[in-house]
């Protein structure tokens, strides 16, 4: 049997809390429905010092906070992972393992997941030292050499949160210049536990029965072959949007990103994106959070149209 509610919101991460804040205060009923835990990419991030407020707070409870404020007019959370959304015009089904919902309005605000290198040892020592979370990871490498493959934000980020835990951080970089915000290139370079190798081809992450014993990768200047020994190898090569159960909607771009205007509607009408899996420039806990506020009106605005042409009809 269905469930019917307002509006169905798809991930519960810092974009989806705030459309639900915002749609449950509008006396809208909302359901937000995520397949892990409240919070999104937050609980995997040690501190965060960009969201205003907070000078500096962890990540998961910076997530707790945000669930408390988003669910104190009503909106519910629940677990679920969204198989796909039919349109009905007016009406809307979202799909989900666990059974389906019927809906006014759907914010999709299911963010992005990390890209993978896809290269030999990725797969074979994942969970035997690769891993994608710092902050899940790191301790069980306590006083050990680390790689970090990446030049982004992720990378320097988590690279310098290992410091702590490990003995030393090689960051390798496919060129000679990092791509991540001057701070935390500038707080990567005056610590003195990470090191860097520059202009580097990632060919294999090796390892032995006991897990990862280094990377292999080719010197892209001197075209030389060479080995970085270390425990542990954290990959943070990018992004990609998690939007397969959407793919059949037609609202998605070249690369899998959904578009939306500046109201965070997408073309069909009734079901709007938001944050991170949102075709943006910038994808940040404040621009989500922005996104979330936008969409949590706009579905309020979207189901007073409906029920306007209920009583002009
Ligand atoms: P990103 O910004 O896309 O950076 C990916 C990095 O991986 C780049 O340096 C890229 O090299 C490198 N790379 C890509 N493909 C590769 C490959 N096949 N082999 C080797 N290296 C490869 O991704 P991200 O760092 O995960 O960040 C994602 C988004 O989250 C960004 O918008 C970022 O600003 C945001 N973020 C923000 C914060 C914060 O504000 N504190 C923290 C984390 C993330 P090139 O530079 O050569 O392209």
């Amino acid at each position: 049997m269905s469930k019917e509610v307002d509006v169905v919101v798809i991930g519960a991460g810092p974009g989806g809390m705030t459309a639900a804040l915002y749609a449950s205060r509008s006396n809208l009923s909302v359901v937000m429905i995520d397949r892990g835990i409240y919070g999104g990419q937050m609980n995997n991030t040690a501190t965060i010092e960009n969201y205003p407020g907070y000078p500096s707070i962890m990540g998961p409870d910076l997530g707790e906070k945000m669930y408390a404020g988003a669910t104190q007019f009503g909106a519910e959370y629940a677990y679920g992972n969204i198989t796909g959304i039919e349109d009905h015009g007016r009406t809307k089904t979202v799909h989900t393992d666990d059974g389906d919902y019927e809906t006014k309005a759907v914010v999709i605000a299911t963010g992005s997941e990390y890209k993978k290198l896809g290269i030999p040892g990725e797969e074979e020592y994942a969970g035997r030292g690769v891993s994608y979370c710092a902050v899940c990871d790191g301790a069980f490498f306590k006083g050990q050499d680390l790689i970090v493959i990446g030049g982004g934000d992720s990378a320097v980020e988590e690279g310098v949160y290992l410091t702590q835990l490990a003995n030393s951080v090689t960051i390798i970089h496919r060129r000679d210049q990092l791509r991540a915000q001057q701070i935390l290139q500038k707080r990567a370079f005056a610590n003195p536990k990470i090191k860097f190798i520059w202009n580097a081809q990632v060919e294999e992450i090796t390892g032995d029965d006991k897990g990862v014993t280094g990377v292999d990768y080719k010197d892209k200047i001197t075209g030389e072959q060479k080995h970085v020994a270390g425990g542990g190898t954290f990959i943070y090569v990018g992004i990609k949007p998690m939007t397969a159960a959407f793919a059949g909607l037609g609202i998605l771009d070249e690369q899998g990103w959904v578009k939306t205007d500046d109201t965070m509607h997408t073309s069909v009408p009734g079901i709007f994106a938001i944050g991170d899996v949102r075709q943006k420039k910038l994808r940040q806990i404040t621009t989500a959070v922005g996104d979330g506020g936008l969409a949590g009106q706009g579905v309020f605005d979207y189901i007073q149209t409906l029920s306007d042409e209920t009583t002009t009809a």
